[in-house]
């Protein structure tokens, strides 16, 4: 069976498109009271971006922060601080930031119309009501959130996504003037998840033309971004990112981010980070791809953490190779259906201990 997939219907892409965010919305505020909610990625606060959000009248300003990546109990107390602003249900909720800020924007939609904790629907189409209208605004660019249909959440015994198709955005503005401003680690952190879902999907064995279409894109895109100096780098790499997402969208990640995913449960690393740090240990897995990664870095000057895991104790290593093997598709589109001949626990061991 093919997987029958759905895609965000309404896109704008330029330089400045921002600036339309206002009149996209126009339609959507049907009645004199309609309301949107903001979803500010709280480092905007107080910046000129703040400014130039087209609110109106009884508009909800929601800052949010993403220190730690998004929790559940988070999600559930941000739809309480909406349901609080008024008892009637935002005609929109629009997020502005990066994956962290879309996803909590993607998660409070869904479960503004969904009894029940965030928690409950981690997990596939568990998700029983359509959302209400959501839109994504990326101020960074590479995690494919503002096309995927997950919503990435750590609950209280899992770190899971909402998956759905109900998860997908009903619109994304990708402005790549947003990118402006962006620290450099955090920029290469999370470009390189695009580079890494690339690679992943190129490599896995559930590759079809359509995710190799886009794949090949996003990657020629991520060399010229990461490898080349080029003055629309921020243009490139916002495409790259929404290519990186449909390449996936149609086949799967593999082992670093499997890796990456214990790495993050166990001690918080964050995304980004987390697969680079996963990614410098897979050359016999991906040679071509760590050769290429690392020059990407040594251009950029990035230097990643070392000896993460040196302090952990037993039980902690074993939580987190146990949150890796956890991820059988990733491991089989890696490795094939086979794949647990050549992934044994103490060899997924033996990675995390040199991290
Ligand atoms: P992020 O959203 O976690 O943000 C990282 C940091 O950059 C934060 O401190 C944020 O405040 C700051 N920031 C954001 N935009 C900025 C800007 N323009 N200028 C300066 N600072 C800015 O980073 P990310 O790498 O985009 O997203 C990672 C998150 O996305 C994780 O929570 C991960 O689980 C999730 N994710 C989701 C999907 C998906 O498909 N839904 C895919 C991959 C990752
Ligand atoms: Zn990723």
């Amino acid at each position: 069976m093919y997987r029958n997939f759905k895609i965000v219907p309404q896109i704008v892409f330029g330089r400045g498109c921002f600036n339309q965010l206002g009149d996209i919305l126009k339609p959507r505020r049907t009645t004199p009271d309609a309301y949107m909610v903001f979803v500010l990625d709280d480092v905007f606060k107080g910046r000129p971006l703040e400014g130039r959000l087209p609110m109106e009248k009884g508009d909800m300003l929601l800052p949010v922060n993403v220190d730690d990546e998004p929790k559940t109990g988070y999600i559930d107390q941000l739809v309480a601080q909406v349901q609080a602003y008024c008892p009637r249900k935002p005609a929109g909720v629009i997020g502005i930031g990066g994956g962290a800020t879309m996803d909590i924007a993607k998660a409070v939609s869904l479960m503004l119309n969904n009894p029940g904790s965030a928690a409950d629907y981690q997990g596939w189409d568990l998700i029983k009501n359509p959302a209400v209208y959501h839109a994504a605004v990326p101020t960074l660019a590479g995690t494919g959130a503002e096309i995927s249909r997950t919503t990435v959440l750590t609950g209280p015994v899992k770190k899971l996504g909402i998956n759905s198709d109900f998860t997908l955005f009903d619109q994304i503005v990708l402005d790549p003037e947003l990118l402006a401003g962006v620290p450099k680690d955090q920029w290469f952190y999370t470009g390189m998840d695009c580079y890494i879902h690339d690679v992943e999907s190129l490599n896995g064995t559930y590759l079809n033309e359509f995710s190799r279409a886009y794949g090949e894109k996003s990657l020629e895109l991520c060399r010229q971004v990461f490898l080349e100096d080029r003055a629309d780098k921020d243009d490139k790499l916002m495409m790259a990112s929404y290519f990186g997402g449909m390449s996936i969208a149609y086949s799967q990640v593999g082992a670093c981010h499997a890796l990456s995913y214990g790495l993050s449960f166990v001690l918080g690393v964050h995304h980004g980070i987390g697969c680079c740090i996963a990614f410098d240990y897979l050359e016999e897995v991906y040679p071509e791809g760590v050769k290429e990664f690392r020059r990407m870095m040594e251009k950029h000057d990035i230097r990643l953490p070392r000896n993460l895991t040196a302090k952990l104790d037993e039980a902690a290593m074993d939580t987190m190779a146990n949150v890796a093997l956890g991820l059988v598709p990733l491991w089989e589109n890696c490795f094939g259906k086979d794949w647990q001949r050549v992934v044994t626990k103490e060899w997924v061991l033996e990675l995390y201990r040199r991290m």
